[in-house]
């Protein structure tokens, strides 16, 4: 049985590790080595490494980590990531023999163009694609592989934990309660993440049926939203309007 546990790093951002009961760990998006080595000396013993995209924040930690352990890290083929022992890409599997688990890897560009992630045995490693009740910014893409991104992602089986890179539900929440007013199973999301997050517990995973119900980016066809973005006078005549728009208007949300 393996334990899922995210280690909080900077600000808001979550450095995932999935552990044996022998304390020998995935270890996802080391954005800094630090929260993982104060765990390692609790005991965790990492033995691979899983890096979805480029960004300091997820990357910073790799080099270091990989020297103290000797371990690989499996990347996306972008030059910027120099501290990688194997490139992966869309359609390849990562096996992590020492924890039985072999992983799908899925091509996500949108936040930055080589941005992938993993999925397999419950858990979807998704680092700043999809957040729970958002989306990450398009720092590379375009709004129309941003949602092909979410599309592929929405697609995949509705039980798979939903493992993000930020602790952003909660401000994610306040965007989604304006873009689509009328949402029960949102509101109980919402209520059931800020007690998570009010008892200093994280409010993530969720599942990818919960997002598919609750997050306004993977709900761009649904009446209630396309109303709103229309009521803002966005055009929603295309589908990959009403996301940009929707997108757009999160980038200035306050
Ligand atoms: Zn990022």
């Amino acid at each position: 049985m393996l334990r899922l546990h995210p280690l909080p790093a900077f600000e808001d951002n979550y450095i995932w590790t999935l552990a044996a009961p022998d304390g020998r760990a995935l270890v996802v998006d080391p954005g800094d080595a630090a929260p993982v080595l104060a765990a390692a000396g609790e005991g965790l013993r990492p033995v691979a490494i899983l890096l979805t995209h480029h960004h300091p924040d997820h990357a910073g930690g790799v080099a270091e980590l990989r020297r103290r352990f000797d371990i690989p890290c499996y990347a996306p083929h972008d030059e910027r990531i120099t501290d990688a022992s194997d490139r992966v890409g869309d359609g390849d599997r990562v096996t992590i023999t020492e924890l039985g688990l072999e992983f799908a890897v899925i091509a996500l560009p949108g936040h930055t163009l080589s941005h992938i992630a993993f999925h397999g045995h419950g858990y979807l490693f998704c680092g700043d694609t999809l957040f729970s009740l958002g989306c990450g910014r398009m720092f590379e893409g375009t709004a129309k592989q941003m949602l092909s991104s979410l599309d592929r992602l929405a697609a995949l089986p509705g039980e798979l934990l939903v493992c993000c890179g930020h602790e952003y539900t909660l401000s994610n929440g306040r965007f989604a309660q304006v873009a689509e007013p009328d949402n029960a199973a949102r509101d109980l999301r919402l209520e059931e993440a800020t007690k998570l997050r009010a008892d200093g517990l994280p409010s993530v995973p969720s599942t990818l049926a919960s997002e598919r119900a609750c997050n306004p980016f993977l709900r761009v066809d649904q009446p209630g939203i396309l109303q709103t973005l229309r009521d803002r006078g966005a055009s929603t005549a295309e589908r990959e309007e009403s996301f940009a728009a929707l997108r757009a208007w999160k980038d200035g949300f306050r």
